[in-house]
């Protein structure tokens, strides 16, 4: 048995970032970059006005006060998507809107709100302005040639509104891994067939299928297969052709029937580990597959139990899937803490992931452990909200102790 962390560590050292693709800039949120991105163009590309006012002059109205108030002309109109015609000169003012290019001749802008419509044709100000009040002067925000976004780096909308403003239609991302996903036992049916005694549904397949797709890694259905060694080796050989990722639920326990392992074997999937210090989650399988002439494949064997594959495929498999597309993983994190409500006990030797019902209380979260709770109970987990974290070396949690706690989505 090693740690979670030891566990985390030998997946990361097995996981090589995937190589490129192309995306459409609208399809590349939450993806990360293959290459670097400089600027094609300045970003303002032109000066223009942050505000709706006045182009003017600043020296003009260098000695305006409300009791010597400073009339201009107004010459013309400046609507965004326009560039004027005319040059401001002394004691002239154009009208402008935001965005619209800065008039030749103007070199600060005087919000609509301070300014007072005089005659007609006339605008009156009545205080100083500084020179190049409310101008977005040309390259303030982006210099044409600089970096812009770096490899690696995960593309958020804040990044895509600053592609899209350089005009860039496509970008070089990293391949998300291809994951094929496959629930194992003789004891399981799909939703289409009868429920006969001794079978139960299939709840791993879709569970786990869901959660791929949310974190967008194309996933296949691969079924299920029975407790049948040459059926499952069948499945298995013909999924790994086509997958970065396999992610293998049921049979990888001792049990006399269990044989995920040894098919494994006959494949030629290396073991890099099996079992970690984790409750629930514990008979956690981690094996690579090395081909000659083609990328590694990850093998994960997850237990069978919905709720331990459930969370050994969160702490597991998607930082995984985070480092093969080259980002740092960032996922799960426990960054929030509450008190335990409740004393609850632990096996001393594993870290205990908790379901909990968390509310905010006087005085920060409270957790309160559900009780009892198993890795086969579908209906505790879906009643939970949070997951905490009780660390190895502990043998029970006591009412009151902190925990660390993330929301469970
Ligand atoms: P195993 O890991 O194969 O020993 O399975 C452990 C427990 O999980 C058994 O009670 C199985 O019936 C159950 N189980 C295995 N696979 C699934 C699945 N896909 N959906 C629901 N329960 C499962
Ligand atoms: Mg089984």
């Amino acid at each position: 048995m090693i740690s979670p962390d030891e566990a985390l560590k030998l997946i990361f050292d097995e996981s090589p970032v995937l190589g490129e693709e192309t995306a459409a800039l609208a399809r590349s949120v939450d993806r990360v970059l293959a290459a670097d991105v400089r600027a094609q163009v300045a970003l303002p590309a032109f000066d223009n006005s942050a505000m709706d006012g006045f182009a003017l002059r600043a020296a003009d109205l260098k000695d305006a006060t409300a009791n010597n108030p400073v009339e201009l002309s107004v010459l013309e109109t400046v609507r965004a998507g326009e560039t004027g015609r005319l040059e401001v000169k002394p004691g002239e003012a154009v009208r402008i809107m935001t965005g619209a290019c800065l008039p030749r001749g103007a070199d600060s802008v005087v919000m609509v709100e301070m300014a007072e419509e005089a005659a007609p044709g006339m605008v009156r100000l009545t205080q100083a302005a500084r020179r190049g009040s409310h101008v977005r002067v040309r390259g303030e925000d982006v210099l044409e040639g600089s970096l812009l976004l770096e490899k690696g780096a995960l593309l958020r909308p804040y990044d895509i509104a600053l592609l899209a403003a350089q005009g860039i239609m496509d970008v070089a991302v990293v391949r998300r891994p291809r994951v094929g996903v496959l629930s194992t036992g003789d004891e399981l049916v799909d939703a289409r067939e009868p429920l006969v005694p001794g079978k139960i549904r299939d709840s791993n397949g879709p569970a786990l299928l869901a959660a791929l797709s949310r974190w967008g890694a194309p996933a296949e259905n691969l079924g299920i297969a029975p407790d049948e060694p040459a059926a499952l080796r069948a499945t298995l050989e013909s999924a790994l052709e086509r997958s970065d990722v396999l992610v293998v639920t049921g049979g990888v326990s001792v049990g006399d029937f269990d044989c995920t392992k040894p098919v494994f074997a006959e494949l030629g999937i290396r073991e890099v580990f099996w079992k970690v210090a984790i409750k629930p989650g514990k008979p956690l399988f981690f094996g690579v597959l090395e081909k000659r002439d083609a990328r590694t494949k990850l093998v994960f064997g997850l237990p069978g139990n919905p709720i331990a594959a459930l969370v050994c495929l969160e702490e597991f498999v998607r930082p995984a899937l985070e480092r093969l597309q080259g980002f740092a993983p960032k996922h799960p994190s426990y960054h929030l803490s509450g008190a335990a409500l409740n004393d609850y006990p632990k096996p001393a030797d594993r870290r205990q992931y908790l379901f909990c019902r968390a509310r905010r209380g006087p005085g920060g979260y409270e957790l309160d452990i559900i009780r009892p709770q198993g890795s086969a109970m579908l209906g505790m987990a879906s009643r939970a909200n949070a997951l905490a974290i009780a660390s190895e070396g502990v043998d029970r949690v006591r009412r009151g102790d902190p925990l660390f706690f993330r929301w469970l989505k």
